[in-house]
């Protein structure tokens, strides 16, 4: 028994000191290492600025680089579900690195972050409810916790808007997205979410880690509006656009 209360003794020391050292020391960037403000727990200010900007001119439907910031073509011929996108920056390296640091490794400070990021860039889209793209029961298993929502917690809360997790779900598991041509990702999420809240009226503000081809948002988008909800905006962290 000596051992172990030893063991429990020098653990609980290295406990109390690391996290005292959290609390005095500055967090670290999480791309380079380097010490960052005391008001970002993510990166530093040099890896901050090196990210991945979006188009200055860009569809605001479905945020593609367009002339004059117009509406694409692809968007005037097939109008999505929702109304309008908000992203942060452009899905590419680094910041893939630091979705995946969300999705898979819990850190949190990023959904903190982009959370309140994307409150302040989607500020003129009046929503009545913020809703996160929900994981399948079984993904959210394994995976203990759905990235989604807890940026979307964050955005919330920083908009003052009430924050519904319970009402969309995903009802079907469907395959990984990754690989699939549109046409096969649409035919992929076909019923695969389900709603059980009469939305007729309200604007949703529907919140996701990234946008890839948004055949998902455009799904649960048009879910939602079946259910009676009359604008529909997607907000994302970050959207992959061809180069
Ligand atoms: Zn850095
Ligand atoms: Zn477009």
């Amino acid at each position: 028994m000596p051992l172990r209360q030893g063991r429990g003794a020098s653990s609980f020391w290295r406990t109390t000191l690391s996290t005292t050292l959290d609390a005095l020391l500055p967090p670290l960037c999480l791309l380079c290492g380097a010490p960052c403000g005391m008001d970002d727990a993510t990166l530093c200010a040099a890896c901050r600025r090196d990210l991945p900007a979006l188009p200055a001119l860009r569809c605001p439907n479905c945020l593609t680089e367009t002339p004059q910031g117009e509406r694409c073509g692809a968007c005037l011929t097939h109008p999505p579900h929702f109304d309008c996108a908000f992203a942060l920056y452009r899905y590419d390296f680094p910041l893939d690195r630091l979705v995946l640091d969300l999705k898979y490794h819990a850190r949190f400070a990023l959904a903190r972050r982009w959370g309140a990021e994307l409150a302040k860039a989607s500020a003129d889209f009046a929503a009545d409810f913020v809703i996160p793209l929900p994981l399948h029961p079984e993904r959210l298993k394994t995976r203990g916790y759905n990235q989604a929502l807890e940026i979307a917690r964050h955005c919330a809360r920083a908009r003052h808007l009430p924050l519904d997790a319970n009402s969309l779900a995903k009802c079907r598991a469907t395959p990984p997205q990754s690989g699939l041509s549109l046409k096969a990702r649409q035919k992929n999420l076909k019923g695969a979410f389900c709603c059980t809240r009469d939305f007729s009226g309200q604007r949703l503000l529907l919140v996701d880690d990234v946008l890839t081809t948004g055949a998902t948002a455009n799904e649960a988008a048009r879910l939602l509006k079946r259910h009676g909800a009359t604008h529909i905006a997607i907000a994302v962290a970050a959207r992959a656009l061809r180069r």
